[in-house]
């Protein structure tokens, strides 16, 4: 934590800006932490710093001085300016401790700091952008953060009022036991209290942070998280240990367990901004980025239903969030729950312009404002559940659509993932968004005549970044086909990379 905020106090030197610095384990357990860095406009750390981050944490004591030297070399850094970090800390018992080591190693560079205590991951980031941008994007305070969104979020429920439709406003919360429980109620105080029925479960009050809840939970159990009220039909949302990310589910009538991931809201958005983009007659280009791992249903849906272009890149928020400014406006979210939308200048400006164009309808105009409204309801520094569960409630309310409604756009595929131990992860290289096997030789061949045997069934196969694993993604038009087929292709893997341990076997046969 020491070496962190020193390495903080050096990256805002060498921008010449305010930086950030979070300290959370995210969906992890409650006894993990770690930090997080924030860029300048609130974006996550270049890869670049990442490397001397890994140096800064490898380094002995001893060596301490010397690595600070190297970095401060290396990256061109001018230690006679001044620096001034940010920063907040998740609702973890250690963060409290952690946080004085961090603060330490900030003024130890004789760099300014402001701690801004408890925040969410993703209200740090915007207080950096805040700050950074001359308050452009907003106050850099809570009050402000929570003031921009409730009046967008206001103002949008304004405009969609036509009545009727079988929208609910009430909405069971699983705050994971962790600062995003917090965050809500008291971004819910600036909220007029009719417009949103929110019920904070896992507040923190009694259950441990993350356990046995929270979105990673729901997301890899597929059911509920403890601590919520079992209700029929009722709209449920899941945020994760510093609340940047969302996922939704419900239970219906016949106790069948429904889950809306980052697939699923991401097409919601896309579909939404797509509309108003046609309304308003405003000619920018959408685009929706996805990783390898998004289920083949919401691309189809997306690129055939929609006819938004699709763009796939490698696993990780930062390829998807690198990928997504290449577009006017770009969607991306991981199936975990991670993502934002993200509008280019140009974007926001012909937007802004087309809300007062008088060669324009009144309902061109109208579509124009709504969509300036939602820019305004977006934190587009990295993911945020808050930002991101109003953005959803917002366009259930503009359709009049139920969970359910929304839940049956397109049927998620069955699909598998499954874990093959190798001697050698190195073995296996990928191409083509991780979608394309280049080695070892014949396992793409190989996985191509198994898909051929299925139907509407994908697979691909890629190496795990930090253990001798590779990961087996399958999917195909039934539960049974997808686990059939992701046991052959792990198979497959076994054979050809030197497998570990036994081959795998499907547990049936
Ligand atoms: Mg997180």
């Amino acid at each position: 934590m020491y070496r962190m905020g020193i390495l903080a106090a050096l990256r805002s030197k060498q921008t010449k800006a305010t930086v950030g610095v979070m300290i959370t384990a995210s969906h992890n357990p409650e006894e993990d932490n770690g930090v997080k860095l924030v860029e300048p406009m609130g974006e996550m750390l270049v890869p670049d710093w990442e490397r001397y981050a890994t140096w800064m944490a490898n380094s002995s004591d001893e060596d301490l001085d010397s690595t600070v030297k190297k970095v401060t070399k290396e990256a061109e850094v001018d230690l006679s300016v001044p620096a001034n970090v940010f920063i907040a800390r998740d609702t973890r018992p250690s963060s409290v401790s952690l946080a004085q080591s961090l603060k330490d190693g900030v003024t130890a560079m004789e760099s300014q700091l402001t701690d801004y205590g408890l925040l969410s991951t993703p209200q740090l980031h915007y207080m950096v952008r805040c700050y950074n941008t001359k308050q452009a994007y907003g106050q850099h305070t809570e009050q402000g953060y929570y003031k921009k969104l409730a009046h967008a979020f206001q103002s949008l429920h304004k405009l969609n009022d036509v009545g009727g439709g079988d929208y609910s406003n009430q909405i069971l919360l699983d705050g994971a036991n962790g600062v995003g429980a917090l965050k809500v109620m008291q971004f819910l105080n600036h909220m007029e209290s009719s417009i949103l029925n929110i019920t904070v479960c896992n507040d923190g009050s009694n259950g441990k942070l993350n356990e046995m809840c929270g979105a990673d939970y729901v997301k890899v159990q597929q059911k509920p998280s403890s601590g919520m009220p079992s209700q029929v039909a009722v709209k449920c949302v899941s945020f994760d240990g510093d609340a940047d990310r969302i996922v939704y589910f419900y239970t219906d009538t016949n106790q069948c367990f429904h889950l809306l991931d980052g697939d699923k809201i991401a097409t919601l958005i896309a579909g939404y901004i797509q509309e108003l983009l046609t309304q308003s007659g405003l000619e920018l280009n959408l685009g929706l980025v996805q990783t390898a791992y998004a289920n083949g249903s919401s691309t189809k849906y997306v690129s055939e239903t929609l006819k938004v272009p699709v763009a796939c890149v490698n696993t990780g928020v930062k390829h998807l969030h690198h990928k997504a400014q290449e577009f006017d406006i770009g969607v991306y979210f991981e199936a975990n729950g991670h993502g934002t939308v993200l509008y280019s200048k140009n974007a926001e400006e012909k937007i802004l312009q087309a809300c007062e164009d008088p060669s324009l309808s009144k309902d061109q105009q109208k579509s124009a404002t709504v969509l300036k409204h939602f820019v305004d309801l977006t934190n587009q520094t990295v993911g945020d559940a808050l930002s991101d569960l109003l953005l959803v409630e917002t366009i259930l309310w503009a359709k009049r659509w139920t969970v359910d409604t929304w839940n049956a756009s397109y049927t998620d595929l069955p699909n598998r993932q499954l874990k093959v131990k190798v001697a050698d992860r190195t073995a296996v290289q990928t191409t083509d968004a991780e979608r394309q096997c280049t080695r070892p030789a014949g396992l793409q061949d190989a996985i191509n005549t198994l898909i051929a045997n299925y139907q509407s069934a994908r697979s691909f196969v890629r190496p795990s970044g930090t253990e001798d694993v590779v990961r087996v993604y399958a999917e195909a038009a039934t539960r049974e086909q997808a686990d059939k087929l992701a046991y052959e292709v792990a198979g497959k893997v076994y054979d050809l990379t030197n497998g570990v341990g036994d081959r795998p076997v499907a547990p049936s046969s």
